[in-house]
């Protein structure tokens, strides 16, 4: 009995105790509610304060806006201005955070003439802001972006009404285009994968893996590799040996009458050199249509003939006959001609004439080179007869002609010297291939 009621006893008083217990923790967890209730007030409180004067400041949207994203380059310094007006048609605010980066030339101009263009849009909230790249230590890259909101809610793509680019690379102080990056086979790579033309597409920047392709605002990245690119730099591998070779564009007088020479089978050292400067004196140009391993015998008489402003052509590397190769042996064929005259001159074989003249269906569509026969021959290689040569020029020759010619002998060349001299007589233009296509739209 005893033990019992002791048991319930002290049970009754640690039930009480629970009780007490119990009762202090609910007005604890008031007081809590009460301290929430206030911390939650003043926040709400300090948000519509903040928020009012963020609407009145427009330093602290720029804020929000970022920072000019900017690493340290020599020429860099920031040019930061944050403004407000009012449209004087609309009444209404207008806030502008414009973040640029500031060099001492040119470039000052075409930034400027950018920001202006987007101020003058009028929209709510101008945000011009750039991002800085460094690559190799010698490539430098800006990208300046203006998005135009239409509300004044800040960052939000749904406000977006316009979202415009600049471009600025350069390497110290030389600006570079998307052809100092990449060999035009490369270029014309992208532009066919995107559905757009070559002119369309704009470097937007060179980093430290590859250089970044804009293609009408979408972002194209293309990997270093080594068969693509022409940049110089150790980091960077290409097949271009030396510099490229700039051949100017020249205009040709449509009304005027032309004749496109050619000449297979070279290079030919000494003979091929005496066709340029026969040609140089007339202010003409040739295309030759080369062989792959004589190329490699003979690179001085290649650069000779990119150097005259002549055209390189490709005519297969070793004169196989191209119908006799699987579409994959021919492509490869053909292509180790064209690596070839890139790694001398820099620029890109355009044309294809097969050895024979030799070519069938999958061939013609397998490939990007235009495919060039001839209007004239003049069996050259059969008479070798330098007044058979004249005679059968003189015979078939007429504007707008393609004459075909073998550099690789002798006969031909004091032939092509008379006959150079005798068109040039008649008023006739001495015409690449390709200046010729173009003329004649083909
Ligand atoms: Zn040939």
């Amino acid at each position: 009995m005893q033990s019992i009621f002791r048991f319930s006893k002290i049970f009754l008083v640690i039930n009480m105790q629970q009780v007490r217990r119990k009762k202090r923790r609910v007005r604890m967890d008031r007081v809590l509610i009460l301290i929430g209730a206030g911390i939650l007030s003043l926040v709400l409180i300090f948000g519509a304060i903040f928020g009012i004067y963020k609407l009145i400041n427009p330093r602290i949207i720029a804020d929000e806006y970022g920072k000019p994203n900017t690493i340290k380059l020599e020429t860099d310094k920031v040019n930061s201005e944050v403004y407000k007006e009012k449209n004087k048609e609309t009444g209404e605010k207008l806030i502008y955070a414009i973040h640029t980066p500031k060099f001492k030339n040119e470039i000052d101009q075409t930034i400027e003439e950018f920001v202006n263009k987007m101020i003058e849009e009028k929209a709510i909230v101008t945000h011009i802001d750039y991002e800085s790249n460094e690559a190799f230590s010698q490539y430098k890259s800006y990208v300046i972006t203006a998005t135009l909101y239409e509300s004044i809610d800040g960052i939000n793509p749904l406000n977006v009404v316009k979202s415009e680019q600049l471009f600025i690379n350069f390497d110290g102080d030389t600006f570079i285009e998307l052809d100092d990056c990449l060999r035009g086979k490369a270029i014309s790579k992208v532009a066919k994968e995107n559905g757009a033309t070559e002119e369309e597409l704009k470097l937007s920047k060179i980093t430290q893996t590859g250089v970044e392709v804009d293609v009408l605002g979408k972002k194209v990245n293309y990997p270093y590799d080594e068969t693509s690119f022409v940049m110089k730099n150790e980091n960077i591998k290409t097949l271009l040996k030396g510099d490229r070779i700039e051949i100017p564009k020249r205009e040709i007088d449509p009304n005027k009458p032309m004749v496109a020479f050619t000449f297979d089978d070279g290079p030919s050292p000494g003979n091929t050199e005496r066709i340029l400067a026969a040609l140089e004196k007339v202010g003409g140009r040739a295309t030759f249509f080369q062989l792959g391993y004589l190329m490699e015998n003979y690179p001085e008489t290649v650069l000779a003939v990119a150097k005259q402003g002549s055209e390189i052509a490709n005519h297969s590397y070793d004169h196989d006959w191209l119908t006799e190769k699987s579409l994959e042996d021919a492509k490869a064929d053909i292509s180790s001609v064209n690596d070839i005259a890139f790694s001398l001159t820099g620029n890109e074989i355009l044309l294809l004439r097969p050895p024979f003249g030799a070519y069938n269906t999958a061939i013609k569509e397998g490939i990007t080179e235009k495919l060039v026969m001839w209007d004239v021959d003049t069996r050259d290689w059969e008479s070798r007869n330098t007044e058979s040569i004249i005679n059968m020029t003189k015979q078939y020759t007429y504007d707008g002609a393609i004459v075909l010619f073998h550099d690789i002998h002798s006969a031909t060349i004091p032939a092509v010297e008379q006959l150079i001299e005798y068109y040039d007589s008649l008023g006739y233009q001495f015409v690449t291939v390709s200046e010729l296509y173009e003329v004649k739209g083909k």
